[in-house]
């Protein structure tokens, strides 16, 4: 597998998977369907470390998202979202969307919530239902602090939600120890196989409370998808190809084992910071994921330019800052267990050339041999 695209999702799909997709397409009524269901429910489950059922949606992790907002949350309910980018200000509109009452803690780009001001907002402001997080925020690179919100949203009794889209399989997320009640993830990301499939999981004691919701739901209802899965079925027309690869993908992630994966991402972003600061370059991100690195770009370049550059003249494609941020920062991911430090060099190399080009004074190839460094302090 050869990387060329850094952008953080839709990630690059194992050749393995690619041959399992292309088999022919299995009819979603038939026991074959059903022992591949099953097969796939429970590698998620290793993969979330949970004991919950983890439910399989035809959309995209957004889609997921939304059906734990509309099944947990019944208009009028008072939650806090917490929004530090793009994706954690997703929760505020959906909130706005079903008539949620959420109260915004915004957390400034580039840092992760403090869990002790959570703690102290969940006191002096409640009582709330329910805490809306994010595991990575993929818009800053930032890696929040599931464990410690856990702790703080369990202390207060609200349910915990967290949008592990990007981080689930790439950073550690213990769903049961850290006390999520619902944790999501979409196919494009660090499970790596196309776009067009979510996964939740739901803890018993919130299913008590999505059995009891009064808000309307159709096509995303939980109830409806759990009644389904334990017939070995989905309640709607499945991406059937997409399980097909996602089986395994779910094999090959088992057999690397959960802890070898979070070492190669760690080891990838280990690799791609040494060689940013080799280059005199600042990360965005206080509390980096190992998912991607933000890279803060230096006075006078700008960051649509210079991936505009690097795009052209490298064909490698590198992600741009999100929002109001666009040009001020670029996101190089380093997602996916199948991701080579080698492919990060190709990154930074094509970084270097871009910088070069426009007129960043640096030590030519100081970046790729500080990288270099680290893969062999690491191998
Ligand atoms: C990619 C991503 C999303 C959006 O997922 P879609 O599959 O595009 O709906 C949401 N949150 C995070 C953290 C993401 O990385």
């Amino acid at each position: 597998m050869k990387v060329t695209n850094f952008a953080p999702g839709p990630t690059p799909v194992p050749d393995r998977v690619v041959r399992k997709m292309s088999a022919p397409i299995l009819t979603h009524r038939s026991t074959e369907f059903s022992d591949l269901l099953r097969g796939v429910a429970s590698g998620l489950q290793h993969v979330f470390q949970t004991e919950n059922d983890v439910l399989v949606l035809t959309a995209s992790g957004s889609g997921a998202m939304e059906a734990a907002v509309v099944n947990l949350l019944s208009p009028g309910d008072r939650v806090l979202a917490i929004s530090g980018g793009k994706f954690g200000g997703r929760w505020v509109e959906l909130c706005a969307t079903y008539g949620i009452d959420a109260l915004t803690l915004d957390v400034e780009w580039g840092k992760a919530a403090d869990p002790d001001e959570v703690d102290r907002i969940l006191g002096e402001q409640g009582p709330f239902e329910a805490v809306l997080a994010t595991h990575s925020e993929t818009s800053t690179g930032v890696l929040h602090d599931i464990e410690a919100l856990g702790r703080v949203a369990r202390g207060h009794g609200c349910y915990l939600v967290v949008d592990a889209i990007s981080g689930l399989g790439a950073n550690e997320l213990r769903t049961d120890d850290w006390h999520v009640d619902i944790a999501l993830t979409g196919s494009q990301k660090a499970l790596m196989i196309p776009p067009g499939l979510a996964f939740i999981s739901v803890s018993k004691r919130a299913w008590q409370r999505i059995e009891e919701s009064r808000q309307p739901s159709y096509y995303l209802n939980l109830n409806r998808a759990r009644d389904s899965f334990t017939k070995g079925l989905t309640p709607y027309t499945p991406a059937v190809s997409l399980l097909m690869g996602l089986d395994e993908s779910l094999r090959m992630m088992k057999e690397l084992g959960l802890k070898e994966i979070y070492r190669i991402h760690e080891r990838n972003a280990l690799v791609t910071r040494a060689g940013v600061a080799a280059l005199g370059l600042n990360l965005f991100a206080r509390r980096p994921s190992n998912v991607l690195t933000s890279v803060v770009m230096p006075p006078g370049i700008d960051g649509s330019a210079l991936l505009k550059t690097i795009k052209q003249e490298c064909g490698v494609t590198i992600a741009n800052g999100m929002d109001h941020y666009r040009g001020k920062y670029i996101r190089i991911a380093h997602l996916g267990y199948n991701v080579a430090p080698s492919d990060m060099i190709v990154a930074l190399t094509a970084l270097e050339h871009g910088l070069s080009r426009h007129g960043y004074v640096f030590e030519s190839g100081a970046g790729v041999a500080a990288a270099e460094r680290v893969i062999r302090e690491t191998s």
